[in-house]
């Protein structure tokens, strides 16, 4: 058979299709299992309901490309409006707009799901060979030294004269120019994300993608030869536009954890832990402002990461306490992240070229619940715990000692009312920084643990194969199975589970 990616955008009614399997989603657990299933033998049929989106595409303007690479265009969140809930909507997916961080899933990590989650398989020397593999697929390196722009290396001095441990990051970038807008996509196609590695080979190995297909509904489940109903979008993506069935004996739900659930629900499918365990890993953005151009915008945004509170082997956690990145936004996103208006704003804008900025991220115990909500989108439901909050603060407090120990003139939170701190004495201002919901501008970007795998059918929704408990043939490979946080990013971890899952399910089904 004959691979390719076809547009169906706006077509009203395309050809019914059947296949041995169908993955819904092509980021990067998608693109992954069709390269391994295609490279098997198999027909693989994938259904993507973002657009093909590459090199001058992708045109480095904020509002075009949120609007036609995230899904909602960037405004999905929590239901309380607490939590940014960010992800892609592409060929490819999240690698198409992410920061390109590569983080492998900790041993700790590892540990923690033998011995909490029943996960016994899952030992270092079983996964070492996938995540080796993922490392290879990514073009994984070190960001080298002249590639480390002035944020990221202000952050490191700071680190380092506060005696804080941290590291350079490894990430996937191959010919990189340092334009510095890969958050809304890379116009050098500088990324080894899935559209270039797995998509390529999968395609070459006879897989069909077929972009602006939504899935809507997984019909029989339990049945010899499911039917997914899939709508056809127009070619912006807003209104669905014709319909086709997709028949395939094999189901695999790669949609990110978000809407894999949401997509299971909506069809009825698998038992009562589908959906629930949400984990969202919640992000905050913290400011620093220096008296000297420090042109942030330019060169790679996120390099360099304390590493300082990060713990990768807790005993009831896994992957906790905290990390902080340096980060650049464009000047949209950094004019919306700041809690102000008027002449404020203006004011704040006019230093964008003195301003470095970091995320706190901190994983949190997965808590969270997706419902399917009306007019076929997601309901999110989250309570930001406490606990999750303190480790912020804490996290807030070593980036401002380092961006203090690097010079800066001042150090902000955007938060409702703003914290400010301009030397030591003011640290304990951030100890009372307000994170109630609407009131700081967390967003998360790591979604997890929606259908986590456990090794006992009470305890979680998909089994140690990646099937969805319930189901004949359906399977869940995305950032979904998770059922801690994996790592301080996910892409990786998620290259890795994927092809070992699809590996063994090839194995199986031979
Ligand atoms: C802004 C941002 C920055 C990030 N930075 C990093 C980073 O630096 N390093 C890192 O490791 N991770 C990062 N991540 C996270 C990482 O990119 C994601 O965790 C990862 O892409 C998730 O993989 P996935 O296979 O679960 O889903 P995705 O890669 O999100 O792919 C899911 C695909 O399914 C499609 N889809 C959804 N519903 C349907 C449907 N019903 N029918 C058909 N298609 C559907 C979507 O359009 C999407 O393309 C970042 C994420 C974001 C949003
Ligand atoms: S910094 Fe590198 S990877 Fe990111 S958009 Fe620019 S050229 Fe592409």
């Amino acid at each position: 058979m004959s691979g390719g990616i076809e547009s169906l955008a706006g077509a009203a009614r395309p050809a019914d299709l059947a296949a041995d399997v169908c993955v819904i989603g092509s980021g990067c657990g998608g693109a992954t299992v069709a390269r391994v299933l295609a490279e098997a033998g198999r027909e693989v049929v994938v259904l993507e309901e973002g657009p093909d989106r590459t090199g001058l595409e992708l045109t480095q303007r904020d509002a075009e490309m949120y609007d036609q690479l995230y899904m909602d265009r960037g405004g999905r969140s929590t239901d309380d409006l607490a939590i940014s809930v960010l992800s892609a909507r592409v060929l490819g997916g999240g690698g198409v707009i992410n920061a390109s961080d590569v983080v492998p899933i900790p041993h700790g990590v590892l540990a923690h799901w033998r011995r909490r989650f029943g996960l016994g398989e899952l030992t270092d020397d079983a996964l070492a060979p996938f995540a080796a593999r993922a490392l290879e697929d990514l073009s994984a390196s070190r960001v080298e030294e002249a590639q480390i722009n002035r944020a990221n290396a202000l952050l490191r001095r700071g680190a380092e004269r506060a005696g804080l441990r941290g590291e350079v990051m490894l990430h996937n970038r191959v010919g990189c120019q340092g334009m510095g807008t890969c958050l809304i996509g890379c116009p050098l196609n500088a990324k080894r994300n899935p559209r270039f590695v797995a998509i390529p080979a999968a395609v070459a190995a006879g897989a069909r993608f077929f972009t602006r297909a939504r899935a809507r509904l997984i019909e029989g489940a339990s049945a010899e030869v499911k039917a997914v109903h899939v709508r056809t979008l127009d070619a912006r993506g807003y209104r669905e536009t014709g319909e086709l069935v997709v028949r395939a004996p094999i189901v695999i739900v790669a949609c990110n954890a978000v809407a894999s659930a949401e997509l299971l629900l909506r069809s009825g499918l698998g038992n009562a832990h589908v959906g629930r365990n949400l984990i969202l890993q919640p992000q905050l953005p913290i400011v620093a402002r220096f008296a000297e151009p420090v042109n942030a915008f330019r060169g790679i945004p996120q390099a360099y990461a304390i590493t300082e509170l990060e713990v990768e082997d807790h005993p009831e956690h896994g992957l906790w306490g905290s990390r902080v990145e340096a980060i650049m936004g464009t000047p949209g996103i950094v004019s919306t992240l700041m809690p102000f208006v008027g002449r404020e704003s203006e004011r704040m804008m006019a230093q964008y070229d003195r301003i470095a900025a970091s995320l706190l991220l901190a994983p949190d115990a997965p808590s969270g619940h997706v419902e399917a909500g009306e007019h076929g989108r997601p309901r999110i439901r989250y309570t930001h715990a406490d606990e999750h909050k303190a480790r912020l603060r804490a996290a807030a407090r070593v980036a401002a000692r380092a961006y203090l120990a690097a010079g800066a003139i001042e150090v902000l939170v955007p938060c409702v009312p703003p914290v400010v701190v301009r030397g030591e004495r003011d640290l304990s201002r951030l100890d009372s920084m307000s994170l109630r919901p609407a009131s700081a501008p967390l967003l998360s970007a790591h979604q997890q643990g929606t259908l986590r795998m456990t090794g006992s059918a009470s305890s979680g929704a998909v089994d140690p194969d990646g099937l969805v408990r319930g189901t004949r043939g359906v399977y869940a490979m995305d950032a979904s199975i998770f059922p801690s946080s994996a790592s301080s990013h996910t892409m990786a971890p998620i290259l890795t589970m994927a092809r070992y899952l699809a590996e063994k399910l090839a194995a199986r089904s031979g």
